[in-house]
């Protein structure tokens, strides 16, 4: 298969990643192997290829925001089926086992690894996921539409799932990135009262678009 991979870490992201071609991987016992038909491209990906992130594992294959559809199971996987479509996310697994995992807090988990850092991504034809850490992914929304949600919607939705809001109640953001931004979309389609705060004009101006309640500058 064709993969690009971090050569030489460097300010220069382009020249940091080659297109290689590079032995199709496996699914190991209790994983999916998986076709990608979209990755995208978040800043951890550049943070990898830059050097920013030390190298956890050398000529890695970047890509967390997997949209793809599952070719082959490995041994002991009932949860997914050839043809299922898939997400691939930035948390890649965790022990299960620590007190972080066992509060639901698994982000925290001192054995965490992660997609397209600890190993290889999306940035190929194909990936390996494990498969209770696989996202099945409904019909109804394009490969490019669901990709973002696999990193920027996670990291909001898990926000503004601890932000505990009531029904109708009123939500500060601050910064209006690729998460916030998405994060603000639901909260809105939930009924809350959104209330942005963002240096950036252009921000502020989405902010406004995407239904908003208000939308200022976020400097003092
Ligand atoms: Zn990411
Ligand atoms: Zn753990």
């Amino acid at each position: 298969m064709y993969a690009w991979q971090v050569g030489q870490p460097g300010p220069d992201v382009e020249r940091a990643l080659s297109r290689v071609e590079m032995e199709t991987p496996r699914p190991a016992a209790g994983e999916l192997l998986v076709a990608v038909d979209a990755c995208g491209v978040c800043r951890t990906d550049l943070h990898v290829a830059s050097g920013e992130l030390p190298v956890h594992r050398a000529s890695v294959v970047p890509g967390h925001d997997v949209v793809g559809h599952v070719t082959e199971v490995g041994d002991g996987v009932s949860d997914f089926r050839p043809g299922d479509r898939v997400g691939v996310a930035w948390l890649r697994e965790t022990d299960g086992t620590c007190r972080f995992c066992g509060r639901g807090r698994e982000n925290l988990c001192p054995a965490s690894r992660y997609t397209g850092w600890d190993a290889d991504g999306g940035y190929a034809e194909f990936t390996t996921v494990r498969s209770d850490f696989a996202y099945a992914l409904p019909d109804g929304y394009s490969d490019e539409e669901l990709a973002p949600l696999l990193c920027a919607g996670i990291i909001g939705y898990r926000a503004l799932r601890l932000a505990d809001l009531p029904p109708g109640g009123r939500l500060g953001i601050y910064g209006f990135g690729a998460s916030a931004h998405l994060t603000a979309q639901v909260a809105i389609a939930q009924g809350a009262e959104v209330h942005v705060l963002t240096r950036s004009a252009r921000a502020q101006r989405l902010a406004l678009d995407l239904g908003a309640a208000s939308a200022r500058d976020a400097s003092p």
